[in-house]
């Protein structure tokens, strides 16, 4: 079967592709290194291009019953004053909702799929890639128990510690950590504001919030499962594990305050049922993806700040590009150039972004011009515009700036 697409990796962007590819008739297997698959992480956001996509896939629905619809974006300073309040997905008037949801569940959604659609063989566990080797006609991907499959062409799917990238850049080193720490938890709750809402608040120096919830109405009592994220600099640099559990005393301190009436984060800190620490790294930018009849994607190639809702989004639209790529011409090593072609630039552009001028970095200027103090009237310290600007200037970077998104025809 070496007409086969080897997808390394069954993480988002992996499962993602998987679909793509045989909504466009084209066949493929799975690798991934994992025994089996646990309902591993906390809360991902999935921003209306993404959500597009995911549509176009037959999933909007599946999503939509475990997902939250997220409603509005509220950015405000550590005192809890609400600095603009950004409504969000079709509540923007998209015609594709952003939704915040467990990763667990979406990755649980795209898996059901996969076996629904390509069968149950179509993804292999407990199978760690370890090289591949390639000619004019196949490569070959070798793994850790000695197996090796052939195939016409070989992605790269395996995430931030990718065996494919290194392979093709063996000179790169690890990820790079610019001094912030995050924490991450669940918790569950009652909602807060409208029930949809996503708080982004604070700042670096003081301790950063994100806060949203993630599954709706998971007890009789109306509790939500909320997703909160605590970021704060700091010259700690853990190891990047998914899986690392975080203590509360190594960030709580920095949120005493947060008590405010519409939300308490420090209960929601104290109630978690999960938290995990993480450090934000992100890797530069490379020359390249492809080679012949290997590429990359998703966060093996271009890892990112979590700070746009963008991780997961931009591992899809790769997803969606490299099966439209494949299916245009037979020709391997062309499909993949093109897929490069239409993809690295744009997707460096948001890890680029992301570092300094993401969308929260609203949150920085107010942080900065208030020297950190609470303020009479926003106003006074930001105009409406100037809040805009930002937020939609990021949309363009990040390609879902609404009519630019309504008006592209599909990738597939
Ligand atoms: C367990 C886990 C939990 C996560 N939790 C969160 C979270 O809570 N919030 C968040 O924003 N992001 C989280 N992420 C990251 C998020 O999924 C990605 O940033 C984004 O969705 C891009 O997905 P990806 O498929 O490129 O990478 P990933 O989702 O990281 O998937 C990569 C996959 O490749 C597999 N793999 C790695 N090495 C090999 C190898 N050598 N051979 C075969 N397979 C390999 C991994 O086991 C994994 O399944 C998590 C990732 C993982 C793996």
């Amino acid at each position: 079967m070496s007409s086969d697409v080897l997808i390394v990796g069954g993480g988002i962007a992996g499962l993602t592709l998987a679909l793509s590819l045989h909504q466009a008739g084209l066949s493929c297997r799975v690798f991934e290194a994992a025994p089996a698959f646990k309902p591993l992480g906390v809360g991902v956001n999935l921003l209306p291009h993404a959500m597009r996509e995911l549509t176009e896939l037959r999933l909007l629905e599946a999503l939509s019953a475990v997902g939250v619809a997220t409603r509005e974006i509220v950015f405000c300073n550590r005192f809890g004053q609400t600095i603009t309040t950004e409504p969000r997905g079709r509540f923007a008037g998209y015609d594709w909702p952003q939704l915040s949801i467990h990763r667990a569940d979406l990755h649980a959604v795209l898996l059901a799929a996969v076996h629904a659609r390509l069968g149950e063989g179509a993804v292999v566990v407990g199978k760690r890639f370890v090289q591949a080797e390639q000619n004019a006609d196949r490569v070959t991907a070798h793994f850790d128990d000695g197996t090796s499959v052939h195939g016409a062409a070989l992605i790269g799917a395996d995430g931030i510690h990718s065996a494919v990238r290194r392979q093709l850049h063996p000179h790169e080193g690890p990820p790079s950590y610019q001094g912030i720490n995050m924490w991450r938890g669940v918790t569950r709750a009652k909602p807060f504001l409208t029930g949809a809402s996503m708080i982004i608040g604070g700042w670096l120096e003081v301790g950063k919030m994100v806060v949203y919830p993630i599954r709706n109405a998971i007890d009789a009592q109306g509790h939500q499962l909320i997703n909160w994220v605590a970021e704060i600099q700091s010259p700690r640099n853990v190891q990047q594990d998914w899986n690392l559990a975080g203590k509360l005393e190594d960030f709580l301190p920095t949120f005493n305050g947060w008590r405010f009436d519409w939300l308490d984060v420090v209960a929601l800190m104290q109630q978690a049922e999960q938290i995990l620490e993480y450090p934000m790294v992100d890797r530069d930018p490379l020359p390249f993806w492809t080679q012949a009849r290997i590429t990359l994607m998703g966060d093996a190639a271009h890892p990112m700040y979590p700070r746009g809702s963008n991780g997961a989004g931009q591992a899809i639209l790769d997803a969606r590009v490299l099966a439209a790529c494949l299916r245009e011409t037979n020709d391997i090593t062309t499909a993949l150039q093109s897929y490069q072609a239409k993809r690295l630039q744009a997707a460096y552009d948001v890890v680029l972004a992301n570092r300094t001028s993401g969308p929260d970095s609203l949150l920085r200027t107010v942080h900065e011009r208030t020297g950190d103090q609470p303020f009479g009237r926003i106003e006074e310290v930001m105009s409406a515009a100037e809040i805009e600007a930002i937020g939609e200037k990021y949309k363009r970077i990040a390609g879902f700036e609404r009519e630019q998104l309504r008006q592209r025809a599909s990738f597939l």
